[in-house]
């Protein structure tokens, strides 16, 4: 990387490539706008960002989500349906900022410390679910002869019949399982079997292939758009 980065430099000095541009071009992670912003415990975003919304036409509540991870979502659902007769549930898409403090200091008082609190809780601004890009589901079943929805949050969600369902196949939607086990010091939460964040097809293909956190997969990112960079302007 730091021989890539004096390439850079030295190509930025002989005017070839604009050094802002291309640091621009290879930090996604910074485009609230963009499919790839990242937002966790040490990248967070103020009160101000309220992303357009709409209601996703799915089963469940809290169906607030960016138009384009909504209708992803739909896709989704829809496909899971007809695949295996169970509707996947919406069952926490957009949180505010407020809502996400409130939940937060709710958290606080119930357990105690702010230490604990954080275990179990993102604090305002440092969940994705303000982006409009994530959404918790949960599931449907058959019990007694009857379908009921089980719309709350559960690491059983890829032991049902619809959960398993996306847990393998939400890349094909543009969605990442974002919290998996083995990657807590990466992402800072724990394993979240029911949490899905929206990259868009192309990027949730290659998280999915490389079976990576998305902190992992900005890196490495990042490293292939400067060396694009390099490669195209030496070429020239
Ligand atoms: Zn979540």
């Amino acid at each position: 990387m730091a021989n890539l980065l004096e390439q850079l430099l030295t190509l930025a000095t002989a005017g070839t490539v604009m050094i802002s541009s291309a640091l621009t071009a290879a930090a996604p992670h910074n485009d609230i706008n963009g499919l790839l912003y990242l937002q966790n415990r040490q990248w967070r975003s103020g009160a101000a960002y309220i992303p357009e919304l709409r209601e996703a036409d799915v089963k469940g509540k809290v169906r607030e989500m960016r138009d384009d991870a909504a209708a992803a979502l739909e896709q989704m659902a829809a496909d899971c349906k007809a695949e295996t007769g169970f509707h996947l549930v919406s069952v926490s898409g957009y949180r505010s900022y407020q809502t996400q403090a409130t939940i937060y200091q709710r958290k606080v008082k119930n357990v105690g410390s702010q230490k604990r609190a954080d275990e179990y809780v993102a604090r305002a601004g440092a969940s994705e679910h303000q982006l409009g890009l994530a959404m918790d589901l949960g599931w449907e079943y058959k019990e007694k002869g009857k379908l009921r929805l089980y719309s709350g949050t559960s690491n059983k969600f890829p032991n049902s019949a619809a959960g398993a369902w996306a847990t393998e196949n939400c890349w094909k939607y543009g969605f990442i399982l974002r919290y998996q086990e083995g990657w807590e010091d990466v992402t800072g939460y724990k394993a979240e079997e029911w949490h899905f964040r929206y990259v868009g097809r192309e990027n949730a293909e290659k998280i999915y292939a490389n079976q990576m956190p998305l902190e992992t997969y900005l890196i490495l990112l990042r490293q292939e758009v400067l060396m694009d960079i390099v490669l195209g302007a030496e070429k020239e």
